[in-house]
């Protein structure tokens, strides 16, 4: 019975919410912050104008994140443990959800530059094992996956591998096989920006951006023997489509609660991306929202008030989630 507990635990999605700061046009245009996480956390609403409204004011999630706080803290104190686990073997993806200019992007490429720079420390510290870190970046818009690391704009497609589950088909795989740790972080991070340019583009809210990392190990003394095994797992670093859009097909906050009525457990953010009709998307991330793997949402805020009805709607997934 203590070990169904434990990984009950275990499989729970650790739930993280990230405020930002207003930003200069909206100090500009004289918004209001009306949002404060009050401890690590809860995070408060606190209009105080608006008398009689019905919607909670407080929310607690396993950690709330001010908007002083820098990514490296998101990173330290929420993400790291989730998006680490790919080091021993187990799967884990990392998911931003908010509504567009919240600030998922800008916390994604942190948080992914932080794991890798981490990744390559471990594999640093562990010279009895070979590692191969492979990397890829794609798009989903409109169920259409375009490789983010290439030029050619062509729509590729889901392959089911009796091996690897599902992939898509032809995507460039970066490979740290043949370079420095250094060398591979900087190929790792170049690959991000390249998703991190996508946001100039005016389509990157309706679209889902992922950076996936795929780790290989074997002990070197075995290697080339029969008894060599190699240990295979992966990280996605998710950064959905702006949340605005789910939202149109969620609309509202009851129809939200009633979905997490049927089911508060792991499949709550499968039935969201479902709900997103993103089949390409779920059939990708099956492995990681399921089985012994580990998954860490973050929600990005904006803390103005024209932006209420969104934040409360991001709040709710995230409770949701929980
Ligand atoms: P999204 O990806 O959700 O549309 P972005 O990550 O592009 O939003 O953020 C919108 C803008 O706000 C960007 O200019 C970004 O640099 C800035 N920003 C977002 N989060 C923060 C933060 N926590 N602190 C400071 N600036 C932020
Ligand atoms: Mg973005």
């Amino acid at each position: 019975e203590k070990m169904q507990t434990a990984s009950a635990r275990e499989e729970k999605i650790l739930v993280l919410v990230r405020l930002r700061p207003l930003n200069e046009k909206e100090i500009v245009a004289n918004e209001v912050a009306d949002w404060e996480c009050i401890n690590d956390t809860t995070i408060l609403y606190r209009n105080t104008l608006r008398e009689g409204s019905t919607f909670p004011s407080a929310y607690t999630f396993d950690r709330v994140f001010r908007g002083d706080c820098s990514t490296r803290q998101v990173y330290e104190e929420g993400a790291q443990e989730v998006a680490l686990s790919v080091v021993s073997g187990i799967n884990s993806s990392i998911f931003a959800y908010g509504q567009t200019s919240s600030g998922k992007t800008y916390t994604m490429m942190g948080i992914t530059e932080y794991t890798v720079a981490d990744i390559f420390d471990y594999i640093h510290r562990h010279k009895e094992r070979a590692f191969v870190l492979k990397f890829s970046a794609i798009e989903i818009y409109n169920e259409g996956i375009r490789d983010l690391l290439s030029t050619d704009s062509t729509t590729l497609r889901l392959l089911d591998d009796p091996e690897k589950g599902t992939v898509v088909e032809k995507v460039t795989e970066g490979n740290t096989k043949e370079l420095e740790p250094s060398k591979g972080l900087l190929s790792v991070c170049e690959a991000q920006r390249q998703i991190g340019e996508t946001v100039l583009n005016e389509k990157s809210s309706r679209s889902h951006q992922i950076l996936r990392l795929t780790i290989e190990s074997s002990a070197r003394e075995f290697i080339g023997k029969e008894n060599s095994t190699t240990l295979s797992a992966t990280v996605n670093f998710v950064d959905l489509a702006g949340s605005e859009r789910a939202s149109q097909s969620l609309s509202s906050g009851a129809r939200l609660k009633e979905g997490c009525h049927i089911n508060r457990s792991l499949l709550t953010l499968g039935t969201v991306i479902r709900k997103l009709r993103d089949s390409k998307l779920t059939r990708l991330l099956q492995p990681a929202l399921g089985g012994n793997a580990r998954t860490a949402i973050i929600c990005t805020l904006s803390p103005a008030r024209s932006h209420v009805e969104q934040t409360r709607n991001t709040l709710l997934f995230a409770c949701c989630a929980k």
